[in-house]
C-alpha cells in the first residue's frame, strides 16, 4: 500500500471563503481537532494577506506538534520571508509557493510569458528553500494549462528543491478521467518526479472535487488536499471526509492508506460547522444528519434483518455513537459524565458542575435529551460574557407589529428597555440594541431545530457585520426560539473587540 498524505486546508482556502475571519482561538480549536483527526499537513493560513493571519499562522506553528504546518504564499519574495517568519517556531514548518501556469493566468492575470512564469517558479521555491526543507509548489489552474507546458515547471519546481507538487484544478472544470489522466500524464513525462510527492488540489464547481481527487490518487498522487464539510471558494473545496472514507471504504481500490482516525470524522465535522457558521445539509456524503437514517419501510426491513442490506459504512466507523439512549432531569452527573465521554468529550472538575448545571436546565425544558441536544450543549460554549440575558417578552399586535421587551445585566446592572419592529426577531434584536448601544448590522440570521419534535432545542446563528468589515458569529441554544435568537446576537456581540456595553 502506497502512503496517502493528507493535507487540510479548512484554515486557509476553507477560511477565505467565508466572508468572515476567524480569531486565533476558534482556528487553534479547529486546528487541535484536526491533529485529532490525524491530518498530516494543516495549512494554517496566507501570512502576506493581513496581520491577524500572520498571528493565527504564528500561533498554530508554535503550539501544535506532531504535525506540517503549512503556510500559503504567492512567488513573491516579500510574500516568502512573512511566511517563513510566521512558521519559524513550527515543528515541522512547510512553505506552499507557486503561480498561475494556465494560458488565461499567465496573459491576463500575470501579464507574463510562460518562460518568466517558469524562471519564477524556480526562483520561489529556491527562495523559499533558503529558510526550509519542505517546500511545495503549486501550479495554479494546472487543469487548463498545456500539460507540456505543466510538466516542465514542475520539472524545474523540483529541480529547484520543490518536495510535493500541487496540480490543482483551480476551478472545478475537470472531468474525473481527464484529472486522473492529467496525473497519470505528469508522473510518467516529469523526469525527475521522484524526488517528489504529487498532489491533488480540487474544487467543486461541477461537483466533481472528490471523484476528480480520487481518479488523481488512483492514477499515483501520494497528497490529497481539501477541506472539512468541503467549505471553500465558490461551490467548495474537495470533502475531505468524503475522500478519507472512500479510500478506507474501498481499500482494495486505490492502493493507498492514510493515518487518518475515521473515528474523529463526525467530530471535526460538527466543530467545523459551529465554529464557521456553516451548516453541514442533512443530505451531505458522509455526515449529514440522515447519512445514516434509513427512512423508507422497505429499507428499515432490511436494515433491521441485517445491516449490510442497506449500510456500507457503520456510524460507529466514523464516531457516531451506536446507542441512542436519552438522558432525562433524573439522569445523574456520573451518567452525563459517562455519555459525553462516549460522544468525545472529556469533561471533569468544574468545568463539569457548569455542563450539570446546565443539562439539568435544559433537562427541565425537555423531557427527554438525546445526543444531538449534548453535542449542541456542549457548542453553546460561555464566552466570558459582559452582557446576559434576564428576561425578555414579545407581544405582537396585529400580524405585522411586534414589541420585544429585554432585560439585561450589563456589568452587574440590570436594564430593561423595549422595541417594536415589523416582526417579534427584529423587535428583539432593536431593544438589545437600544440597551447596549450596538452598532454593527446584522448580516445574517438563522434559525433551526436540533432535534425534531414540538420540544426541540432551538440553535440560532447569528452573523453580525462591523463597521470596520469584521464578520462575527454567535450562537445560542434554548428550548425557546426567540431566547435562542437573543442569546446568539448576545453572543456574536461578545466576541467583538469592538463592542463596549453602553452605561446609561
Ligand atoms: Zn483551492
Amino acid at each position: 500500500m502506497r502512503r496517502l498524505y493528507v493535507f487540510d486546508t479548512t484554515l486557509r482556502d476553507g477560511e477565505q471563503s467565508l466572508g468572515i475571519t476567524l480569531n486565533v482561538q476558534e482556528k487553534m480549536e479547529i486546528a487541535h481537532q484536526l491533529v485529532r483527526l490525524g491530518v498530516d499537513i494543516i495549512e494554517a493560513g496566507f501570512p502576506a494577506s493581513s496581520p491577524g493571519d500572520f498571528v493565527s499562522v504564528q500561533t498554530i506553528a508554535r503550539d501544535l506538534k506532531g504535525v506540517t504546518i503549512c503556510g500559503l504564499t504567492r512567488a513573491v519574495e516579500q510574500d516568502i520571508d512573512t511566511c517563513a517568519e510566521a512558521l519559524r517556531e513550527a515543528e515541522y514548518p512547510r512553505i506552499h509557493t507557486g503561480i498561475g501556469v494556465s494560458p488565461v493566468h499567465m496573459e491576463k492575470k500575470l501579464l507574463l510569458s510562460p518562460d518568466q512564469v517558469l524562471e519564477r517558479a524556480a526562483a520561489a521555491v529556491k527562495y523559499a528553500k533558503k529558510y526550509m526543507s519542505d517546500v511545495e509548489f503549486y501550479a495554479e489552474d494546472a487543469f487548463r494549462a498545456d500539460p507540456d507546458f505543466l510538466v516542465r515547471v514542475i520539472a524545474k519546481a523540483i529541480e529547484a528543491g520543490a518536495t510535493v507538487v500541487n496540480i490543482p484544478d483551480t476551478v472545478g472544470y475537470a472531468n474525473p478521467w481527464e484529472y486522473g489522466e492529467l496525473i497519470s500524464y505528469v508522473v510518467n513525462h516529469v523526469p525527475n518526479i521522484d524526488q517528489a510527492i504529487v498532489s491533488v488540489h480540487c474544487h467543486n464547481d461541477l461537483g466533481m472535487a472528490t471523484a476528480n481527487s480520487l481518479a488523481g490518487i488512483k492514477a499515483g498522487a501520494g497528497q490529497v488536499e481539501g477541506t472539512i464539510n468541503g467549505i471553500g471558494e465558490r461551490a467548495g473545496n474537495t470533502s475531505l471526509e468524503e475522500v478519507l472514507m472512500a479510500v478506507y471504504t474501498r481499500r482494495g481500490g486505490y492502493g493507498v492508506e492514510s493515518r487518518i482516525h475515521t473515528k474523529e470524522i463526525s467530530a471535526t465535522s460538527r466543530l467545523v460547522s459551529r465554529i464557521t457558521g456553516v451548516p453541514v445539509p442533512d443530505h451531505k456524503a458522509i455526515v449529514g444528519a440522515n447519512a445514516f437514517m434509513h427512512a423508507s419501510g422497505i429499507h428499515q426491513d432490511g436494515v433491521l434483518k441485517d445491516r449490510e442490506t442497506y449500510e456500507i459504512i457503520k456510524p460507529e466507523t466514523i464516531g457516531v455513537p451506536e446507542n441512542t439512549i436519552s438522558l432525562s432531569a433524573r439522569s445523574g452527573r456520573h451518567a452525563l459524565k459517562h455519555r459525553l465521554e462516549e460522544l468525545g468529550y472529556e469533561v471533569e472538575g468544574e468545568a463539569l458542575d457548569h455542563v450539570y448545571r446546565r443539562f439539568l436546565e435544559l433537562a427541565d425544558q425537555k423531557k427527554e435529551v438525546f445526543d444531538q441536544d449534548l453535542y449542541a450543549l456542549m457548542g453553546d460554549t460561555a464566552v466570558d460574557e459582559t452582557v446576559s440575558l434576564k428576561r425578555l417578552s414579545i407581544s405582537t399586535t396585529g400580524i405585522d407589529m411586534a414589541t420585544a421587551t429585554v432585560t439585561l445585566e450589563i456589568e452587574g446592572k440590570t436594564l430593561t428597555d423595549a422595541a417594536f419592529a415589523n416582526g417579534p426577531v427584529n423587535a428583539l434584536f432593536n431593544a438589545i440594541d437600544r440597551l447596549t448601544g450596538n452598532e454593527a448590522t446584522l448580516d445574517d440570521y438563522t434559525l433551526k431545530s436540533v432535534t425534531r419534535g414540538s420540544e426541540a432545542l432551538g440553535d440560532a446563528t447569528v452573523k453580525l457585520r462591523y463597521s470596520d468589515g469584521a464578520v462575527v458569529i454567535g450562537k445560542g441554544i434554548s428550548t425557546d426560539i426567540l431566547e435562542a435568537s437573543a442569546k446568539a446576537y448576545l453572543n456574536a456581540m461578545s466576541k467583538s473587540s469592538l463592542f463596549k456595553p453602553l452605561h446609561k
